[in-house]
């Protein structure tokens, strides 16, 4: 019954691959397919010869509900785990290390809003999460709480988590913020990235939701 939902992750993880968002084992992709179940993509195995058999189902505890390979789930379950406790709304999520996203994470510098396509998705700025041990429940609340109501947070000298209503948004926005991070540095180079305003980020941010979601019909998984 799970078979759809893990042939969609092994497909996510090998688009991220071949877009140089993920690289090796690193990076990790999880799916919600069920009110309080989560596919999540396992632990040491590389996307390129990722099978949806490999794929862990797992409960929003973290107990496993299915694993046709018995293999483990990614080390970085609990990040996941706290934003789908947090969010309701939130039906699949995306954590990267793409290089862009890294540099500000490694700066410790937020990506502001400066351009127009990850703020339609995202809202204002991706904010920044402290540091804290990758695979750890420290790691996995100061994800969750600095993500807020947003799609995207960085995570200090660590990487990316991008989420979604659906896995194809949240696969958007791993895309959208490594660009708006090359964009905001390569800006830094000419003499300063210069932010939108909060009022056409409201502006585009509640045009995205009220009438691409709308108008997509999403109203679970992708
Ligand atoms: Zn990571």
């Amino acid at each position: 019954m799970f078979e759809v939902s893990c042939q969609q992750l092994v497909l996510a993880g090998q688009s991220l691959l071949a877009k140089g968002l993920v690289a090796g084992t690193w990076g990790n992709l999880s799916l919600r397919v069920a009110e309080d179940q989560v596919a999540i993509t396992p632990s040491g195995r590389e996307y390129g010869s990722l099978k949806s058999e490999d794929v862990v189902i797992v409960d929003l505890n973290g107990q496993v509900i299915f694993q046709a390979s018995g293999r483990t789930a990614s080390s970085e379950m609990p990040l996941h785990l706290a934003i789908y406790q947090a969010r309701p709304d939130i039906m699949a999520i995306v954590h990267t290390h793409s290089v862009h996203a890294s540099a500000c994470a490694v700066a410790h510098k937020p990506i502001p809003p400066v351009i127009e396509d990850i703020v339609q998705l995202a809202g204002g700025e991706i904010p920044l999460a402290p540091y804290a041990l990758p695979g750890t429940q420290e790691l996995a609340a100061q994800a969750a709480a600095t993500l807020g109501s947003k799609q995207a947070v960085l995570l200090a000298n660590h990487g990316a988590v991008c989420c979604g209503t659906t896995l194809a948004e949240a696969m958007t926005a791993a895309e959208l913020v490594e660009k708006a991070a090359q964009i905001y540095l390569y800006a830094n180079l000419l003499g300063g990235a210069k932010a939108l305003s909060d009022e056409d980020v409201n502006i585009m941010h509640e045009f995205y939701v009220s009438h691409y979601r709308k108008r997509r019909g999403d109203t679970g998984n992708d």
